[in-house]
Formats: C-alpha cells, structure tokens, sequence
C-alpha cells in the first residue's frame, strides 16, 4: 500500500522513525508533539544491534556512532564480586556492540532527518483522545481542535498514552539519572556501562554517552536506584549525605559527584511495566511504549521502539488494507516483546528491588555462573536484544552496516 494519510503521535524515537521509514513508503505523513520544542527528557540509553539495525537501514548509523559512545562490556560488582561481566564480543559476530548515546543526540538525529525530509511536524498539540469515522480516525486535542480524519493514527505516545485505556503497574523503584562530564582521570572505562550494587536496593551505574549537540567534551550518564516513596526524603536531606553514601558504594564517582551542586541536576525517572494485549483498533496502531513499557534494566525499550516503527512499515507494505496491514505489524513484532517484557520482569527485581534472597543468589551463585560458557553467549544475546531472533523475520541483518 502507498499513498496513506498517515498521523503520528509523539515525536519520541518510535514516532521519528515510523515517520521517516512511512514517509520513504510514500504515503502522507503529518507528526503531533505535545511540545511547543519537540525535545528529548532525561539522559543516556543504549542503543542494541537490533535498534542500530534500523537506524542503519534510515542511513543514519554513522551519524549516531560519531555521536554516542561505542560499547563493549557491561560490568557490575557488588563489594568485590563481578556479578555482571558481559562482552558483545561473546556473540563472535561482526558489529555486534552497543551505542551508549544521549536522548538529545538520537533525538537531533532523528529530527533532522524528519526536518529534510520535508515531513510536517505539529508542535504544541497535546493529544487527549481519538475517534472513528467510518473506517478512517480522527485526533483530538486538549485545546478542543480536532485532525483527520486519517486512514491510519499510529499511537507512538510513550507509556502514558491517552489513546489507551491504562494497564499494568507503576514499579516501586526508579532512578535519579545526571548527564555530567567524563572524568577523565577516575579510571572509567571508556566503552562499559559500569555498575556497583549492594543487595538489590542500592545500585549505581556510569554509561558512556558521546558528545551530545552543543557540548565539545565527552559526557557520561551517572543514576543511582532510588524508591519513588524516598525521593521526597531524598530532596529533603540534601545532597551531602546522598554524596557520602554514593562515595562509600564507589569512591571512584567521587569526581562526578563533584559535578552535582543541585538537586535539579538530578531526573528522577519512574519505571513502569505495561504491555497492551490488544495494540491494534481499527485505524490505530499503539507502537513503542505506547504498546509495551519496561524497566531499562536490559536497556531495550529505545531499541524495542524502533524495531516497531520499521515493523509497521514492512507490515502496511506488504498488505492490501490498512488493518491487515497493522495485525501483520503486530505479528511481526509480538513473540519478541513478549520475550523481553517477560525477561525484564524476571531481572528487574534481581536488580532493584527489596528482596534480600534474589540479591544472594545474584551474587553467590549466578554471577560466578555466568562467567562460564554458554552463559556468557547467552547473557550477551539477552542484552543485544536478540534472544528469540527478532531481526530475520524482519529482513534485518545482524550487522548494522549490511
Ligand atoms: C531512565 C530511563 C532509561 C532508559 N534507558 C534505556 C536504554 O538504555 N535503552 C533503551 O533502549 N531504552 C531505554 N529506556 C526506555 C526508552 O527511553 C523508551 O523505551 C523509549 O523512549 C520509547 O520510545 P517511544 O518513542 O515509544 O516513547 P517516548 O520516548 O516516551 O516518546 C513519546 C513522545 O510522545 C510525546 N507525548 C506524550 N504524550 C503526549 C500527548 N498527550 N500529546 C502529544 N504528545 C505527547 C512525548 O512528549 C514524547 O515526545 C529508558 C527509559 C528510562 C525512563
């Protein structure tokens, strides 16, 4: 199919690169934001081989490369235990590595690409709701205007999405997330994402992420777990015991913490776990986190994100009507977010939860475990995103380049 008059909403990297990939298909694309700016919020992610597989194929793999931070390993430890060591290069394939990147920088990527390519983008409409006409679907807005109707809306909102009916839980834990300046001479390895836990309720983590638009230096993303019930008593403490306890966990941020002189230098970010049973209606389409949210505790959702906006393409392509087109988008993509929502709620606590058990084990038994062969291949797959072999049924390759 081609010619489509297609909305989308939301101008996060889901709704850009259903934009860009719908567009190149020729059909009609027009893009709603709620922000007068379209503009990114919070800080660093990782970007997988299977999100960098569709950035490669938008040509914009080398632009995100020479703006994020290439990555290798991802290394944890709890005292003096490694209970997370795993190399992309377990994979022994070509171009298997991470990108760790600011939301900003994949966000101007994105956006300039929508920008050349002539494709509208409608700032300042926050979306309240849709409706159907017949078998097309019009927008409304919190202002009282309405759009369309479109012979497609594609619900790329993000987890809080109006176009839903609500589902799944808020998590109790989140985190407070900084961009700061690399250090340079604290010993970070420049291509891990680092991380030091103590049990499963305090955990620090430091990702490389490039050099974002406007900065000249390398930055980095430093978080530190944190309960959503404890972030009032953290604001209210103020910084100097929070520093102490992050500079007893891991004396090497001592230099970032140096950064940090306000707390509103500090996002703090709430993890939900969501998945929509039904993510098409007639017309519609929830995409991205709009259709299944996580926490990023194995850093998937961008990537998730964007394996969804060039499933919906592939799908309208190859069906004759705008439903069976979106159902085949869906099917497309269905097996492996429900693999992924699965093993995030299986890690997540292990991770950043109360539990005192899920901790030991993590530390006694499966991280020395995981350091063997085959573990070592299957924790790297796990974090590339390629457990359950998303891409071929895609036409994707598995090097990003090819
Ligand atoms: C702290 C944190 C760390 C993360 N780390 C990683 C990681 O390392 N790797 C990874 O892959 N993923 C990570 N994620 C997840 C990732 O950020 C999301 O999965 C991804 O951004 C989803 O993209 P999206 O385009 O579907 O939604 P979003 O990025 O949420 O974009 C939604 C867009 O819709 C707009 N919008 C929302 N409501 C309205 C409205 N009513 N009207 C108009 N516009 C609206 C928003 O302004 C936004 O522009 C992380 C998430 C968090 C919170």
């Amino acid at each position: 199919m081609v010619g489509l008059d297609i909305a989308i909403a939301g101008c996060g990297p889901c709704g850009l690169a259903a934009a860009l990939l719908l567009h190149r298909d020729g059909h009609r694309v027009t893009v709603f934001e709620r922000f007068e700016t379209p503009q990114p919020i919070g800080s660093g992610l990782m970007l997988q081989p299977t999100g960098l597989a569709v950035l490669a194929k938008l040509g914009l793999y080398d632009a995100v490369l020479a703006r994020g931070a290439r990555i290798d390993r991802l290394f944890g430890k709890a005292g003096e235990r490694v209970v997370l060591d795993v190399h992309y290069a377990a994979l022994r394939r070509r171009g298997m590595f991470g990108v760790g990147i600011h939301r900003a920088s994949l966000f101007a990527i994105l956006h300039y690409a929508l920008i050349q390519s002539g494709i509208a983008i409608h700032t300042g409409h926050t979306l309240t709701g849709s409706d159907l006409m017949s078998s097309k679907r019009a927008l409304h807005f919190a202002d009282g205007q309405r759009s369309g109707p479109y012979d497609l809306v594609v619900d790329a909102l993000g987890t809080r999405t109006p176009l839903a009916l609500p589902t799944g839980r808020e998590l109790a834990y989140g985190a407070l997330w900084a961009s700061l300046d690399w250090p340079q001479d604290a010993g970070f390895d420049p291509h891990a994402l680092a991380q030091r836990y103590e049990r499963a309720s305090i955990m620090a983590g430091v990702l490389p992420i490039g050099t974002p638009p406007g900065a000249v230096t390398p930055k980095v993303a430093f978080f530190w777990s944190l309960r959503a019930d404890m972030l009032d008593d953290w604001r209210k403490s103020g910084l100097m015991p929070w520093k102490a306890r992050v500079a007893l966990l891991w004396p090497d941020c001592v230099p970032l913490l140096d950064q940090i002189e306000d707390p509103s230098q500090l996002t703090f970010a709430r993890y939900a776990h969501r998945t929509l049973a039904q993510p098409t209606e007639p017309a519609l389409v929830h995409i991205g986190d709009a259709w299944h949210s996580a926490s990023p505790q194995l850093g998937q959702g961008a990537n998730m994100a964007l394996l969804d906006a060039w499933a919906l393409a592939k799908g309208l392509a190859e069906k004759n009507n705008v439903d069976e087109g979106i159902r085949h988008a869906i099917r497309l993509r269905r097996r492996h977010v429900l693999t992924y929502q699965c093993l995030t709620a299986l890690f997540t606590p292990v991770y950043q939860s109360d539990s005192r058990l899920l901790p030991l084990v993590r530390d006694r038994l499966v991280g020395p475990l995981s350091k063997l062969w085959p573990a070592t291949t299957i924790q790297a797959a796990m974090v590339s995103g390629l457990v359950g072999n998303p891409l071929p049924p895609l036409d994707l390759g598995w090097d990003a380049k090819i």
